[in-house]
């Protein structure tokens, strides 16, 4: 037996968000979102929430047969979601980061569960005590999305090239152990197949700190699988380490991030070869500042992005690196990792995963003290939100030397952590400064990457 870790957001679900407050009126549910609970309309003719819950309709899961394998590269087929989809109810309450002993206060419930043969998914309507899910609820509101894993207790799961049972993630066969998530050359996708479930968790499971460890902990590892995400979320080792689980960001904040990430791509091909402009800055006072920020972080990972977004600063790839960890790169090091952080070198799969990281997401409260302080004094030197024009003070012409990502695994992988980091400055900052062209903003942010 062993147990499988996953969230809504890592199932392909066509366009629809997984996600959906309902709202209810003496007349029963809003009318238009009728057709999106339709499946629940025995549940929901005269059903209301009391005031002090509110209703979610969530899209948990999708079949295999249609939709693939999740993106950790488990697969749930239709027969076997349409036996076991019940479990939800039976089994799994809303905890937080995995308190799931009957014992532990719970935050909601699993009303219904229903799968839904049009669509191939499974849709639960989930009720969240208003009071204790206040945060999740503002997120839900306000981004269409909140940060939760789910999981379920499997007897083995079998491997799609060579069906290998396995009743433990040591008993993988080559396929899982080198290529799951993978599509091998004859067009087949690497992935296990999950015949038999006990869905027992639903959590809410981020905390900054969380994110910060989960960073370091897989700058170097790629995809994961859900047997070793359950792992790492403390579901299957006595000590629990509450690493964040579901780092993905909403669906609308995916979308908007891939926008951005496309226009940075054209942006760099066509700085390339042009006159480089000198800007202002002081690279000690900004050394010395970046080093004081890190203090924050883990603890305050978010606070600190927040400070960042609110003076339009956007740290280069070296800074950024000191600021995660606390260390300063030598000279050569971070001369080389500000010049390969570029995004024209990503594969497709990594920007799939950058653009749906919520790990820099920052925090919805203003900072204040010492972290707004500081970030303040980054303003001069790593704003980005006045354009390039209010911290221009000169120009060299000649070709920018190409721009190449090192082969060194520390490099590739940090690189992906600055390019998230990026995309998600970049999104907030032109959400902070509607004013400001957008496009000035971003060619300003690579400009400072690729001065001398
Ligand atoms: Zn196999």
């Amino acid at each position: 037996m062993f147990i499988k870790a996953f969230s809504p957001d890592h199932f392909n679900h066509g366009d629809v968000a997984p996600f959906e407050i309902l709202h209810f009126s003496s007349f029963g549910l809003d009318r238009a979102q009728v057709k999106r609970a339709n499946m629940f309309s025995k549940l929901v003719d005269g059903y209301v929430p009391s005031r002090d819950k509110t209703a979610v309709h969530t899209i948990a899961m999708t079949a295999s047969e249609k939709f693939g394998f999740n993106r950790n590269g488990d697969g749930w087929k239709r027969a076997n979601l349409i036996r076991d989809h019940p479990t939800f109810i039976s089994h799994a309450k809303v905890f937080r980061h995995h308190k799931n002993t009957p014992g532990d206060d719970s935050y909601g419930v699993v009303k219904a569960a229903a799968y839904n043969e049009d669509m191939d998914r499974v849709e639960l309507l989930m009720e969240l005590d208003n009071s204790k899910c206040a945060e999740e609820l503002g997120l839900l509101e306000r981004n269409g999305s909140y940060p939760v894993s789910m999981a379920c207790k499997i007897a083995h799961d079998v491997c799609s090239i060579c069906e290998n049972k396995a009743k433990t993630p040591k008993e993988y066969c080559q396929h899982i152990k080198q290529s799951l998530g993978k599509i091998l050359d004859d067009g087949r996708a690497v992935g296990v197949d999950n015949p038999s479930s006990t869905f027992f968790d639903i959590s809410r499971v981020i905390r900054p700190a969380d994110r910060v460890a989960y960073t370091l902990k897989t700058a170097s590892a790629g995809i994961i699988g859900g047997a070793a995400l359950a792992e790492q979320l403390g579901y299957a080792v006595e000590f629990t380490e509450a690493i964040g689980a579901t780092l993905n960001c909403s669906y609308k904040s995916a979308q908007e991030k891939q926008e951005i990430l496309q226009k940075i791509s054209k942006m760099e091909k066509r700085i390339s070869g042009v006159a480089k402009p000198i800007l202002l800055d002081n690279e000690p006072e900004v050394a010395a500042t970046v080093k004081k920020l890190a203090t924050y972080v883990p603890m305050y990972l978010d606070l600190v992005m927040r400070g960042m977004v609110k003076e339009g600063v956007i740290l280069r790839p070296a800074e950024f690196y000191t600021l995660m960890t606390g260390a300063e790169l030598d000279p050569m090091d971070a001369k080389a990792f500000n010049k390969s952080s570029g995004v024209s070198n990503l594969s497709e799969s990594s920007s799939e995963e950058i653009i749906h990281s919520s790990l820099y997401e920052p925090a919805q409260l203003a900072s204040g003290g010492k972290i707004a302080e500081l970030c303040a004094n980054l303003r001069p030197y790593r704003g980005v939100a006045e354009g390039i024009f209010g911290r221009i003070v000169g120009s060299q012409t000649g070709n920018n030397p190409s721009i190449k990502v090192s082969s060194s695994s520390m490099n590739v992988n940090w690189a992906k952590e600055y390019v998230k980091y990026q995309l998600e400055m970049n999104k907030n900052i032109k959400n902070a400064f509607t004013a400001s062209s957008f496009d000035d903003l971003l060619f300003c942010g690579l400009c400072q990457n690729i001065v001398e």
